[in-house]
């Protein structure tokens, strides 16, 4: 611990099982970032409720993703992984933080503008507070750094501005104002090759699906548009599957595909089988730690309950010393 640089956090709202994206845009950040920080990972189930239609699916999707992190290399003995809810003190900085936080910047924010337009019926107040929830989050754990993806950035801002509001406010400065850190490819595109891949968007690859379902989705993936005929050159550079190869193939293979397409050496089926047996390949010793991991469904809930015990310990001395800067009574 003594080592380590500062302290990282991250949260993520609880949507079951995680595909490519996340993994790429995120989770690999968060494996790669244990090295030097000290790093604490959050299921966001309170977030969640600003936009579920029922919590019917919020436990298995909880378990669920918390199954991916630790077979994607979450280390739980020294990484803290737990449950939003399960830690209740942010709850209580998110109302002591929303009166330094002005009405008209949150409803100004282009997501909360976003969340309107995609749910009109159901505006509620959580959803206009959901960045100082957020705030929240970063705040109680004292966090240096946030990986997130680039569409995070006007929170991190905010979040940052808040702390700051706070501490001007109670002449302290018992509040950190933490530094974003973008993830390497803060934009992975779906297999339809123009959206973001997601959930909602159903142009993802599961991470934890099996090598035949993940070869059927690789061979749906959209390549270069103007390819038309298995004669036409390919140009790689707008190629989804080749940016996939960029990252999951080996470096000779890369380039050959690279010359031979556009030179319609190598056909769009050809590529896009290569990739699926490379992405199995990659895949492989994570589908075999979560399905070890799986035949122990309560040793998991475990991991996240004692890291919800370590992250209550830290958001605990924070709330001391938040209600000591305020000044309400003891
Ligand atoms: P949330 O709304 O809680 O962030 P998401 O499932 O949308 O939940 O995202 C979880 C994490 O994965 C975020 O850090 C997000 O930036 C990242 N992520 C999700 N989809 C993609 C994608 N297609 N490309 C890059 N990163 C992504």
């Amino acid at each position: 611990m003594a080592s380590k640089k500062g302290r990282v956090f991250s949260g993520a709202r609880p949507t079951g099982r995680q595909h490519l994206g996340n993994y790429l845009g995120a989770i690999k950040n968060y494996v790669a970032l244990q090295d030097d920080y000290e790093c604490i990972y959050c299921i966001v189930d309170i977030h969640a409720l600003t936009t579920v239609e029922t919590t019917e699916d919020l436990v298995d999707n909880t378990y669920d993703m918390a199954l991916d992190w630790l077979a994607a290399g979450i280390r739980p003995e020294e990484t803290i992984m737990f449950v939003q809810s399960h830690v209740p003190e942010v709850m209580e900085l998110h109302t002591i933080l929303s009166m330094v936080t002005p009405l008209g910047k949150l409803t100004d924010l282009p997501t909360f503008k976003e969340k309107v337009r995609l749910q009109p019926n159901n505006v509620n107040y959580g959803l206009v507070g959901y960045p100082v929830l957020m705030t929240a989050d970063i705040a109680l754990y004292k966090t240096d750094v946030v990986p997130v993806g680039v569409d995070q950035g006007p929170h991190i801002e905010f979040a940052r501005e808040i702390v700051r509001s706070f501490n001007y406010r109670y002449h302290t400065n018992v509040l950190v104002e933490p530094q974003m850190k973008n993830t390497e490819i803060p934009k992975v595109l779906g297999i339809d090759g123009k959206e973001k891949m997601g959930k909602s968007n159903n142009n993802h690859i599961e991470l934890a699906a099996t090598p035949e379902e993940t070869r059927q989705r690789v061979m749906q993936m959209v390549t270069d548009p103007a390819r038309i005929k298995r004669t036409d050159p390919g140009n790689p550079d707008v190629c989804n599957v080749f940016t996939m190869h960029k990252i999951f193939s080996p470096a000779d293979e890369v380039a050959m595909i690279n010359v031979e397409c556009r030179r319609a050496g190598i056909g769009c089926v050809e590529c896009k089988k290569r990739f699926a047996a490379n992405l199995n390949a990659n895949l492989e010793p994570f589908r075999q730690k979560r399905a070890a991991l799986a035949e122990n469904p309560a040793q998991v809930w475990d991991i996240l309950h004692e890291g919800a015990g370590r992250a209550r310990t830290i958001a605990r001395q924070t709330m001391a010393e938040v209600r000591e800067a305020v000044g309400l009574p003891k």
